[in-house]
């Protein structure tokens, strides 16, 4: 154990390393590769947490993804959309927060009207939020799902600069039990590359948890990061949905499972030191001060929440979302406390961009 986590300083863990380190469950065990993580995290990517302000601006989607809430096919959710001034607004309030960044969420659609909805939204976020304390506005990440590189292109040009497309599972036959036939992995790889080549810093992520997981997978997705080059990560608990089709197989127990999904953060930050990884909002499903427990094992990244409150309740892509019943104020008070609970200071106004984006790329224009 304290060999694999020096080790891990030196040289490229490899699968069985992974896997080793996963599967730890010991107490001083676990606590020792949590505090490696957060360590290093320290040293490679600072002592900061960055904000992303998220805005859940529709939930309408043209998807049917077998473990998630807000499917197409889930007809007891009552659908929504925000107007363009609901989203403007929340992102510029996010600004005014000092939070610097934010997030714009939504199920998928391809439409003209869809793209040109989140084209225009983020060309005013971005004209709008530019001031003294952020002369290039607000940092925007894009998290729409999946697309043809020429809407990424156009995404880009409007001026987010971001983009999260989770991978859900890096093993294509897993992948295949939890979408569609229509959906294909390869698919997903592929517009990985596209949001790449369109120039955005590049997020990706897994459930932890899935029924039919197994630790190597795991191990295999955050090889998959590595391979991908990935610059950010948003990885969480896969928790069931009671409409959803996946509802019979059940989910692991909630406190194996959070204690699997912060392995898989601190792993992933021993493995991949300068990406930014998120405490995702999915942890917190699972213990109050499940975020904070995030931020120990190496995550910089949090994503307090902007939906409007009556919006909120319909994007309820698992049972038990926390915040659901809070404003964006509550939010914002509580998690800055949560973060400095965990020895963290939250950076106002910045972007907080990848360090590795900065490694592999020049600055951006
Ligand atoms: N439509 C966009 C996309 O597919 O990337 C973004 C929205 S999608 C709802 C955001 C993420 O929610 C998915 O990537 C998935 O990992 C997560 N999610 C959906 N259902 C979930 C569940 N039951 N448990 C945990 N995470 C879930």
């Amino acid at each position: 154990m304290d060999r694999l986590l020096a080790d891990a300083a030196t040289r490229p863990l490899c699968r069985e390393d992974l896997i080793a380190l996963l599967s730890l469950t010991a107490p001083q065990d676990v606590a020792r590769l949590r505090r490696a993580a957060f360590d290093l995290a320290t040293r490679t990517v600072g002592d900061g947490v960055y904000y992303r302000g998220i805005v859940e601006f529709s939930n309408e989607c043209a998807r049917n993804c077998h473990y998630c809430g807000i499917r197409a096919g889930n007809r007891e959710v009552e659908r929504y959309c925000l107007s363009h001034e609901e989203v403007v607004d929340c992102a510029l309030w996010a600004a005014a927060m000092g939070y610097g960044s934010c997030v714009l969420q939504s199920g998928e659609k391809w439409d003209d009207a869809f793209v040109g909805f989140v084209e225009d939204c983020v060309r005013e976020i971005k004209e709008r939020s530019r001031g003294p304390e952020l002369p290039d506005g607000l940092g925007i990440t894009l998290s729409v799902g999946e697309h043809a590189p020429a809407v990424y292109r156009r995404f880009r040009a409007a001026g987010a600069h971001r983009y999260l497309l989770r991978i859900e599972t890096s093993n294509p036959e897993l992948f295949a039990r939890l979408h569609p036939a229509a959906q294909r992995f390869e698919d997903r790889v592929a517009c990985l590359s596209s949001l790449r080549e369109a120039g955005f810093q590049v997020g990706t992520g897994v459930m932890i948890g899935i029924p039919g997981q197994t630790v190597g997978d795991l191990a295999d997705d955050i090889l998959f990061f590595r391979g991908q080059d990935v610059d950010m990560i948003g990885m969480g608990p896969y928790i069931v949905h009671d409409q959803s089709p996946m509802r019979g197989l059940g989910m692991m127990p909630h406190d194996e499972l959070l204690s699997l999904a912060l392995n898989m953060i601190a792993v992933t930050r021993l493995a991949l030191p300068d990406v930014n990884i998120a405490a995702t909002t999915a942890l917190q499903a699972l213990a109050p001060d499940g975020r904070e427990q995030g931020i120990a094992c190496g995550a910089n990244v949090i994503m307090p929440n902007l939906t409007p409150q009556d919006a909120r309740r319909n994007y309820q892509l698992y049972e038990g979302k926390p915040c659901l019943d809070e404003g964006r104020e509550a939010c914002r008070v509580c998690l800055q406390h949560r973060v400095e609970t965990a020895g963290r200071t939250v950076v106002r106004n910045a972007w907080g961009d990848s360090r590795h984006f900065a490694r592999r790329r020049p600055p951006l224009d």
